[in-house]
């Protein structure tokens, strides 16, 4: 199942429900589908999970029915057509190390054998998420402690995780050995934050200590503290750029530097790559703000603000319908006539994924008087799936795939069209560019992937009721 996810943790902290539910707030962005929270009091787990926005869930009543010192929560959006509210997480479950809630950001990339292994041995699947074979593999480890019986799990698990692991007085956070998704590890007080990203500590007041490693497993409980433990599988980093390019938040540090600066450079080196004749630099907002800031700042044109935003919609590009996708890309940007008329505009954006959200924006800034539109992508063109936790659409739907620049240009309607090159980008991040993965662009998948696109366990779902209270 091909899902984008924001996950938190709080240990040893007082109300850990409700700063989940505060984390979660910052993590929005990273899914909007449905989200989940679990806390534990040292005897009970209290979940409180549901389709649909944090804001929209929880309400005083439940927050304060997530009792306990300790909590995780997850926001989701997957695209498999899986929006049923077993798949929404944390998931939960009886062990045999006890009760363990888990919840997770990434894609399983053998998720699927396993699975077929672990049916073929008795289990029984409560979602269809890939997930949901970690907490099977734990509780059927032979191992005694919760820790071991983790590290066996993850030594066999391979592609993308971003874990946070809740038990009876315990979190765990763990990350795969190539680092793909971020995970951090925050302190409040005399508790521990771990989180996707540092605005959700920002937003709690927790103080950022560090990223969790790639391959770490960190056990977190009272009477040790902090534990640290490498998975047995080493591998070199493969941080995934596309954090940088679109998905984390701008005020955030990602695999350790702040993504508004990366976002910065990326549109810098852009306007050396493609520069071009214009009255004015104007970005899609809110996605290539800080990138055509750099452009403008590289080009010494003038910054403008070419387009207003209506906030109070979510995603356009991930609403499940066509017509609804298009109506959505109406309703949340309008261009601003008095700033465009007569202009010629360079307009800066993060990535061309289908088109066909660019299409509309280049012809709204025309129909506002824009005189020409030199469309500036601040990534190179997409041109493969992401199998590691970014929905990417299939290959056959990304519009690189099958047109030539030149024919994406005219698709568009932009009078010219450039992209950062994938060195431009690479370079724009101050830490290797050989840690980062960048397969989404350049193809090279730094995991072999089975079952490309089928991390679903089921074509026939289990239907149920989604009723709106009650879980
Ligand atoms: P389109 O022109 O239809 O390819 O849409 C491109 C827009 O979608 C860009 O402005 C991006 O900011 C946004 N976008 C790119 N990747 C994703 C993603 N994985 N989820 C949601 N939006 C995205």
């Amino acid at each position: 199942m091909r899902e984008e996810c924001g996950v938190f943790g709080a240990f040893n902290c007082d109300d850990a429900g409700k700063l989940c539910y505060l984390g979660l707030y910052a993590l929005q962005h990273r899914g909007q589908e449905s989200a989940g929270i679990v806390s534990f009091d040292g005897k009970n787990m209290y979940v409180v999970k549901d389709m649909g926005l944090v804001s929209d869930i929880y309400n005083s009543e439940k927050l304060s029915y997530l009792k306990g010192n300790t909590a995780i929560g997850h926001v989701r959006y997957s695209t498999t057509g899986s929006s049923n509210i077993n798949n929404i997480q944390p998931l939960y479950s009886r062990t045999s190390k006890g009760k363990i809630a888990i919840a997770h950001n990434g894609n399983l990339t053998n998720a699927y054998d396993l699975y077929k292994t672990l049916i073929s041995e008795g289990a029984l699947f409560q979602s269809t998420v890939d997930s949901e074979v970690i907490l099977h593999m734990v509780s059927r480890s032979r191992k005694l402690s919760v820790i071991d019986a983790m590290k066996e799990t993850l030594a066999n698990i391979q592609g993308a995780y971003s874990l946070v692991v809740l038990g009876k007085e315990y979190l765990m956070a763990a990350r795969d050995p190539h680092g793909f998704r971020p995970l951090v590890l925050g302190k409040l007080g005399d508790g521990f934050i771990v989180c996707s990203e540092t605005c959700a500590l920002d937003l709690i007041g927790a103080e950022y200590i560090r990223d969790i490693e790639p391959g770490e497993i960190l056990f977190i409980d009272k009477t040790a503290g902090l534990k640290s433990y490498q998975n047995t599988v080493k591998t070199k980093p493969s941080f995934c750029v596309f954090e940088h390019v679109y998905f984390s938040r701008p005020d955030s540090l990602v695999f350790g530097e702040s993504v508004h600066n990366v976002r910065k450079e990326f549109g810098k080196r852009l306007a050396r790559e493609y520069p071009v004749d214009a009255d004015i630099v104007m970005s899609i907002p809110d996605s290539g703000n800080s990138a055509a800031l750099g452009y403008a700042e590289e080009s010494e044109i003038p910054f403008e603000f070419g387009m207003t935003r209506n906030h109070y919609v979510g995603r356009t590009f991930i609403q499940p319908s066509q017509q609804i996708r298009d109506l959505g890309v109406k309703i949340k940007l309008n261009p601003i006539k008095s700033v465009l008329d007569g202009k010629r505009v360079v307009v800066v954006d993060d990535s061309i994924v289908r088109g066909t959200t660019c299409k509309r924006r280049v012809q709204a800034i025309r129909k506002a008087g824009a005189r020409e539109v030199h469309l500036r992508i601040s990534s190179p063109p997409v041109n493969y799936p992401c199998h590691f936790g970014i929905d990417t659409p299939k290959r056959e739907q990304l519009i690189a795939a099958s047109k030539s620049i030149d024919e994406i240009r005219e698709f568009v309607g932009a009078d010219t069209l450039g992209y950062l090159s994938i060195d431009g980008m690479l370079e724009s991040v101050s830490c290797k560019a050989s840690l980062y993965c960048a397969a989404c662009f350049n193809g090279k998948y730094p995991v072999k992937v089975k079952n490309k696109g089928k991390y679903s366990f089921e074509s026939r779902k289990i239907k149920l009721y989604a009723q709106k209270n009650g879980h």
